[in-house]
């Protein structure tokens, strides 16, 4: 895939080129005097109507200028768009797993040179296959996108809610420190078991949480908020444990 940073650079590239190869032909055609050259050409055989030539190549140069910066325009778009696409999960529009892991390696990196705190509250619906095998597939995804609706409405406009695989999804809470984290999560685990889901009415959500610790890696708060979420499965399901 093509980055930002290579678009950016082929653009630059490309302008340079015109502008080198027009000036280049600028100096090549005032020392030979091409116009003074046609001139005398289409005089002498007036029946080729060079003089209208010319005035196709102005125009023909103009209308291709005009295309180029609406495609250019268009790609811009494209680019954005796709880019768009790259990070988000298709069925609840959050944001995927790719771009989860990014961000987490940028706060991890600020939080080792500085103070700043940040924790991770990882879910993982409970008996979620039971609801596929019972009701359909198509149920399942309904349920998956009101439950990825009801994490964001929970949480903060700050917080980055993300789909981290089949019926997890993973929340990186920026600025938060263990206990404020530790608080969204029972507030997300409330409001999933007393949510009236239509055809499957209750269903009930797993919850692990940690928080940034000194030398820890993306990987390490990751490992750790899983492991805490599969000991509330051990110890019952639909509760919270945390580090
Ligand atoms: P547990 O309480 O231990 O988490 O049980 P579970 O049934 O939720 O766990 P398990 O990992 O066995 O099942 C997860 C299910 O999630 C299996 C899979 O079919 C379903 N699933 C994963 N992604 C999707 C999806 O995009 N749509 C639907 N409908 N189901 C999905
Ligand atoms: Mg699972
Ligand atoms: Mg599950």
């Amino acid at each position: 895939m093509i980055s930002k940073n290579s678009f950016t650079n082929n653009l630059k590239f490309d302008i340079f080129i015109i502008i080198i190869v027009n000036v280049g032909l600028f100096f090549v055609f005032s020392k030979i005097d091409a116009l003074e050259l046609l001139y005398e050409y289409s005089k002498q055989h007036e029946d080729f109507e060079l003089d209208e030539v010319l005035v196709i190549f102005i125009s023909l140069s103009f209308s291709l200028a005009i295309f180029a910066l609406r495609r250019l325009r268009e790609s811009k778009i494209l680019v954005a768009e796709i880019t768009e696409l790259a990070v988000r999960d298709s069925l609840t529009k959050l944001f995927n797993r790719r771009y989860f892991n990014r961000e987490l390696e940028i706060e991890v990196n600020k939080a080792q040179r500085s103070n700043n705190h940040f924790s991770v509250i990882m879910m993982d619906l409970d008996y979620f296959k039971a609801i596929n095998d019972t009701y359909g597939h198509n149920v399942g995804d309904k349920v998956l996108y009101q439950v990825s609706q009801l994490y964001t409405q929970s949480c903060r406009e700050t917080d980055l809610v993300a789909r981290w695989g089949g019926e997890e999804f993973i929340i990186l809470c920026y600025s938060t420190q263990l206990e404020g984290a530790v608080e969204l999560g029972n507030k997300i685990l409330e409001t999933v078991s007393n949510f009236n889901f239509n055809v499957v009415e209750h269903i009930t959500v797993s919850i692990g949480v940690t928080t940034f610790a000194k030398n820890d890696s993306a990987e390490t708060i990751i490992k750790r908020a899983d492991k805490y979420l599969y000991i509330a499965k051990d110890e019952g399901r639909n509760i919270l444990r945390h580090s």
